[in-house]
């Protein structure tokens, strides 16, 4: 099928998926055969809900420091601009099912936080007053529960 946009989220259909999921965005496979695959890692249901700046800040900095614990060959994990999930890449050949197990274990952490926030000094971070730690441990309890309610398709 001939493709609208070069951005393959500008060609995925947002009122056909269903909040929370874990959705394979892209493959890419290098000239030497490296693969990296990126997945959609959706919080909020797209154009009925989407997350503060502070609580997805939050987040993110949480996730994306330990899911390097939980899981090998991390590239990248940053929020969406419509702040309604983030984008998560990684190297190798991943299933969306080992993604979500992984993000499982990491957000429920998250989802209890009693401890620092990490990278949160004028030094470390871009904009280090706008945290909410209340409000990322709510959406981390959600996301899980949603995944275990209904799983991780973005299809329900
Ligand atoms: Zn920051």
């Amino acid at each position: 099928m001939e493709k609208k946009y070069n951005v393959d989220s500008f060609n995925l259909d947002h009122t056909k998926v269903t909040a929370p999921f874990v959705r394979l965005a892209a493959k890419k496979v290098g000239e030497k055969g490296d693969i990296v695959t990126k997945f959609d890692i959706r919080f909020c249901q797209p154009n009925k809900e989407f997350m503060t700046t502070g609580a997805i800040h939050t987040l993110e900095h949480l996730m994306a420091e330990y899911i390097r614990d939980e899981m090998e060959g991390v590239i990248d994990l940053s929020p969406m601009g419509c702040r309604t999930g983030f984008y998560f890449t990684v190297w190798g050949d991943r299933t969306e099912e080992e993604i979500a197990n992984h993000l499982v274990n990491v957000l429920s952490k998250v989802a209890v936080w009693d401890k620092p926030v990490p990278a949160t000094t004028e030094a470390e971070c871009g904009n280090y007053r706008d945290h909410d730690l209340e409000g990322a441990k709510k959406y981390a309890a959600r996301w899980v529960e949603g995944i275990k309610a209904t799983g991780w398709n973005c299809y329900k």
